[in-house]
């Protein structure tokens, strides 16, 4: 390792089916540690690595072409698609022991490559995350900002300590990698996990800008997936909603069933058809609904305690 003046910096760029956008994005990565390099700012083996997700396009194809063709490019291919998460997992700790510090970015430039610099000059300050925090989102649509907005109010609601409008586009230090070594869960929510290590953080705001090429690959249903993810993993709040909405049915009833000894006391039994089916109806819809909840969180026990691997890595270049 280097002195901290002149830092190995690493840049971590999770890939599946970019073809589209790689030839840019490895270009443009590539120049700022060329041009960080040149300017004496980090070690010349600092470097991008771009990870292979599984891809079914020529995105392997062109990563062994760039890493063959640009200095400070490298690439590691995963075995299958495992999702952004778990691909990113893959990188960071695959590179955490040959760089003093992690960048990580999407590939479809979409993070703004411009506060990579200041990431850095506060990774050399002393800070060991620093978080992009988006500033804009006038490039997203209506819905991806909405539903976004829904998703930090969400998990503000479920006590998740998540930092607003920040993605995976981070730089961590060496020693936050280290400790995020150590959680080997495989319902991964770095977004959560990152803060909930500690160490000092700061961030760096950006613009959001639009996607360089080709389509997202979230769409709403993967979304809706990866923000309840993000509630189950850190939070037992939904259990104690089921507890709070059992409890609060439960007190209905007693009121109506007092309800109906009354009016039998008084003889006006009438022959309610509703009243005997609609709560039936009703609690089986709750009961089902907590039973769900329940489930999803013994579903994820369940793939924890299988404790399985969560990448196999296939190939490496550099
Ligand atoms: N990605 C991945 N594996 C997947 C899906 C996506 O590695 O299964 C990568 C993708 O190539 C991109 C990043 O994760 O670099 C973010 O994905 P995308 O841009 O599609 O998501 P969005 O920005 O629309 O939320
Ligand atoms: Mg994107």
């Amino acid at each position: 390792m280097e002195t901290n003046q002149k830092p190995i910096i690493g840049i971590v760029s999770p890939c599946y089916n970019e073809e589209l956008v790689l030839n840019e994005t490895s270009a443009q990565l590539n120049e700022i540690i060329k041009d960080l390099v040149a300017r004496n700012s980090i070690s010349e083996k600092s470097f991008v690595v771009f990870i292979d997700d599984g891809s079914k396009d020529k995105t392997w194809h062109i990563i062994e072409e760039k890493a063959s063709q640009l200095t400070h490019v490298k690439g590691l291919k995963l075995a299958g698609n495992v999702g952004h998460q778990k691909a990113l997992l893959a990188g960071l700790l695959t590179f955490k022991d040959e760089a003093d510090a992690l960048i990580s970015i999407d590939a479809d430039l979409q993070d703004d490559v411009r506060v990579i610099e200041e990431m850095i000059l506060k990774f050399k300050s002393g800070t060991d995350v620093v978080y992009g925090v988006r500033k804009e989102r006038k490039t997203d649509t209506f819905f991806k900002r909405n539903t976004a907005l829904l998703f930090y109010k969400l998990m503000n609601m479920m006590k998740v300590n998540v930092v607003h409008n920040h993605a995976d586009y981070r730089l961590c230090s060496n020693r936050v990698l280290k400790a995020l070594a150590e959680f080997g869960e495989v319902n991964l929510f770095l977004r959560g996990i990152i803060p909930s290590i500690g160490f000092s953080n700061d961030v760096v705001y950006y613009d959001r800008l639009e996607r360089f090429a080709g389509e997202s690959k979230y769409p709403f249903r993967k979304m809706a997936a990866f923000a309840w993810n993000g509630v189950t993993s850190f939070s037992n709040y939904p259990l104690k909603l089921v507890t709070i909405i059992g409890f609060a049915i439960f007190f209905l009833c007693l009121i109506m069933t007092g309800y109906a000894l009354f009016s039998l006391y008084n003889g006006n039994v009438v022959p309610g058809w509703l009243s005997t089916v609609l709560p039936m109806y009703f609690l089986g819809g709750v009961q089902l609904f907590c039973f769900g909840i329940l489930g999803e969180y013994i579903g994820k026990i369940y793939s924890e305690v299988k404790q399985r691997p969560r990448y196999f890595i296939d190939k490496r270049v550099d």
